[in-house]
């Protein structure tokens, strides 16, 4: 049995926990390449023209596995650190079996919701029942997966603090989705354009999140969205602590333009440089974007004679 894996929106997420679950238990699995233009216009093509470029991405990914393993993984999270998720996360089974209701796909249905806890290990309860694994097993792979996941995400948390605290360059604060920040097609080019620009990038999604969701509470009671909280908390952390913030968005997010506004408003005084990422421009005139907000921080942070 080989299991198809999406390289799109929570994998980059979980993409640990997931990975080792399956490792643990001696499951062959697929992981779908990182996105291309290919994969993208495959994306398109499934997808009707208000949906956001992360949904196509992945709607790509699906096509790219659709025919490569038996079955395929689909998520479906409704909460996340004790908020909610974007409305695209809870509906990922029902879009898929949908959309590729033409390909007789098998589905690996993996259902985190509910307020009932814990919610996920009853996931994987569940997954592991239906590939008729003992419970046994699936506890003990459970386990190992969750703690791998936890000692990732401690790394990458301890690796960014280092960074701020230690780098003289100038920094700035990326507040990017994970399935933005990660993906080859969105995230990468601007990190890699920000490196060639001397600027050190801060990885919002990389923080702490459980500090980063808790610290969002001094800034806003009312967002529901679990990412976005972890977004803004980042924000409200290490505001003082970077030089200047870039926003990442992928068209049309409305979560993102509802949070986003909410940020230029109330951060008045930090300098915030807003991106959005669409399938057809990708990250096209965005190098002079990036080159003139890097002047202004160098400006700011140097004053007029350097
Ligand atoms: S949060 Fe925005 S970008 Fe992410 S899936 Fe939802 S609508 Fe798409």
């Amino acid at each position: 049995m080989k299991i198809g894996i999406p390289r799109a929106l929570l994998y980059y997420k979980n993409e640990k926990l997931w990975t080792k679950f399956f490792d643990e238990l001696g499951i062959d699995y697929i992981i779908s390449p990182e996105t291309n233009k290919e994969i993208i216009d495959n994306g398109s093509k499934y997808a009707i023209d208000e949906t956001c470029l992360p949904i196509k991405i992945f709607l790509g990914h699906i096509d790219y596995l659709k025919d490569k393993c038996d079955y395929i993984f689909i998520p479906r999270i409704e909460y996340a650190l004790n908020s909610e998720t974007c409305l695209n996360f809870r509906a990922q089974y029902d879009l898929v079996k949908n959309t590729f209701r033409n390909y007789n796909l098998k589905i690996l249905f993996y259902n985190d919701y509910g307020h009932k806890k814990p919610r996920e290990f009853r996931a994987f309860y569940k997954l592991c029942k239906y590939l008729k694994i003992k419970k046994s097993l699936g506890k003990y792979a459970y386990r190992i997966a969750k703690q791998t996941q936890f000692y990732y995400e401690m790394f990458r948390s301890e690796t960014q603090e280092n960074v701020i605290k230690n780098s003289k360059k100038i920094k700035v604060l990326v507040l990017a989705h994970a399935y933005n920040v990660g993906d080859k097609y969105v995230g990468e080019p601007i990190l890699n354009m920000l490196k060639k620009l001397d600027v050190e990038p801060i990885i919002a999604e990389y923080l702490d999140a459980k500090k980063c969701i808790k610290t969002s509470f001094k800034v806003t009671k009312t967002l529901p969205w679990a990412y976005n909280r972890h977004l803004v908390g980042a924000l409200e952390l290490y505001k003082d602590l970077v030089d200047g913030v870039i926003l990442v968005t992928t068209y049309p997010c409305g979560p993102d333009s509802m949070c986003n506004e909410m940020i230029i408003r109330q951060y008045r005084d930090v300098p915030i440089l807003s991106l959005t990422i669409d399938a057809q421009d990708a990250t096209a005139g965005i190098e002079t974007r990036l080159e003139s907000f890097v002047d202004i921080l160098n400006f700011k942070r140097n004053g007029r004679n350097e």
